[in-house]
């Protein structure tokens, strides 16, 4: 864990800061209204023409038959201007990613029509945040801008360690329309055809620890809560299932729907890592009690606990809540090589969970499900990673073995493993 983790471990889950915001920024109360402009185009097929329209229904990314076609469909979002020297959470992510996809044939150029990128997507509208974040935040952070712009990079005070560029806000705002724009493609395709694809929004900065009143953990506004919250809004789909495997606690994903029942958040994540919430018995709270599911990891837990808790705990969860779309919290840094945690996921970890959650979506939601880039901050093993999530998504053999070596694993605490899944089975009487 990085001192700038240990720093700032200390902020509870439910009592977020929102004065500290009021005391950085000022509020206005004046609302930016964003037209958009709707356009899409497909990287795979350079002949299609791009589809434009003003304040349309946001269902149309790519035409029809280009969308029956594809099994996955991506949008990236690097945030080139978000950076700053050193930092883990680095504009290096997303181009290795994209690297990766490349050397190891899965990007479009390789696949055609079978993985596709959404490219000039529109960024996320201000409505589209505020179903999740204060408005008070959100004007905070665009007025925050002109101070990043005279200083470089600022601080933003007691948030955890998340820092901002003048192109912070701007750039989030884009990642968050990524999810927005993969959930409309994703559902138009569930209505063309059983097998829609799958959706990946490969973006930063990452979103789960981002609370309703404020940016934290390195994240800047909830990119998963603003599409669980897109997508019920605007496709009717009531019951949104999200399932959080970073190896940390998604806490700003959780107080976003911690009372609402409508949306599950299961999270599982590292015993006592940052920042120190999702307790295996906070469970949500009023309507919402029963509807957060937390299930803490002892360290060391790896591939056999991951295996274990989805059987037991993550595939009965969804078949019990019965969600019409599923989205996932798509953190990388559970890998055993990870510098930020310590539990031992293996690139076969995330094939797995990539293939087992794909197959869930198909038996409970027509097959609808986003997965949105969390944390990662090994390149090799981010990258690897999802390209191998990448290669469940289209149904083909995982290629662990060439990434992983088993000698650097330690043995699995298996007795806490267990006790910590049998309990939250009993918790949740699953
Ligand atoms: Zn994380």
């Amino acid at each position: 864990m990085s001192p700038l983790f240990r720093h700032c471990c200390a902020f509870g889950s439910h009592h977020p800061h929102p004065l500290i915001w009021r005391s950085i920024f000022q509020t206005s109360g004046r609302e930016q209204k964003q037209i958009r402009s709707w356009r899409a185009q497909c990287s795979a097929n350079q002949d299609q023409a791009s589809i434009e329209k003003s304040n349309a229904p946001k269902n149309l990314a790519i035409p029809d038959d280009s969308l029956l076609d594809a099994r996955i469909l991506y949008c990236t979002s690097p945030a080139l201007g978000h950076n700053k020297e050193a930092h883990p959470e680095s504009n290096k992510r997303v181009p290795a990613i994209v690297d990766a996809l490349e050397k190891l044939e899965l990007s479009p150029k390789h696949r055609g029509s079978q993985v596709l990128e959404i490219q000039n997507f529109n960024p996320a509208s201000l409505d589209d945040v505020a179903r999740v974040h204060s408005r008070s935040y959100i004007t905070g952070l665009e007025k925050a801008m002109r101070r990043a712009s005279d200083e470089g990079l600022i601080f933003i005070e007691g948030t955890g360690p998340t820092y901002a560029t003048e192109t912070t806000f701007q750039e989030s705002l884009l990642s968050a329309g990524a999810g927005i724009t993969l959930v409309d493609s994703v559902v138009a395709a569930s209505k063309l055809g059983p097998n829609p694809p799958l959706g990946f929004a490969l973006v930063r900065p990452p979103g789960h620890h981002a609370v309703p009143q404020g940016p934290m953990g390195f994240c800047v506004f909830g990119n998963i809560a603003v599409a669980a919250r897109y997508a019920q809004h605007q496709h009717g789909l009531k019951r949104v299932m999200i399932i959080d495997f970073d190896v940390h606690h998604g806490n700003g994903t959780s107080d976003a729907f911690y009372v609402d029942p409508d949306i599950f958040f299961l999270s599982t994540h590292q015993l006592g890592s940052y920042p120190g919430t999702g307790k295996i018995n906070e469970v949500g709270q009023g309507d919402g009690e029963g509807t957060t599911l937390n299930l803490p990891l002892p360290g060391g837990a790896g591939d056999y606990a991951m295996r274990y808790a989805f059987d037991e705990v993550i595939a009965p969860s969804a078949h019990r809540f019965k969600p019409d779309i599923i989205l996932v919290s798509a953190g990388y840094d559970a890998h055993v090589l990870d510098p930020l945690a310590g539990l031992q996921f293996t690139t076969g970890t995330f094939y797995m969970l990539a293939f087992s959650i794909k197959q869930l979506a198909k038996e409970l939601c027509g097959g609808r499900c986003v997965f949105f880039l969390e944390g990662g901050y090994n390149l090799q093993s981010l990258s690897s990673s999802v390209a191998d999530t990448f290669r469940a998504f289209l149904d083909e053999t995982s290629l662990a073995a060439q990434f992983d070596d088993p000698a650097i694993l330690f043995e699995e605490p298996t007795r806490k493993i267990k006790d910590a899944i049998e309990k939250a089975k009993g918790i949740h009487s699953l």
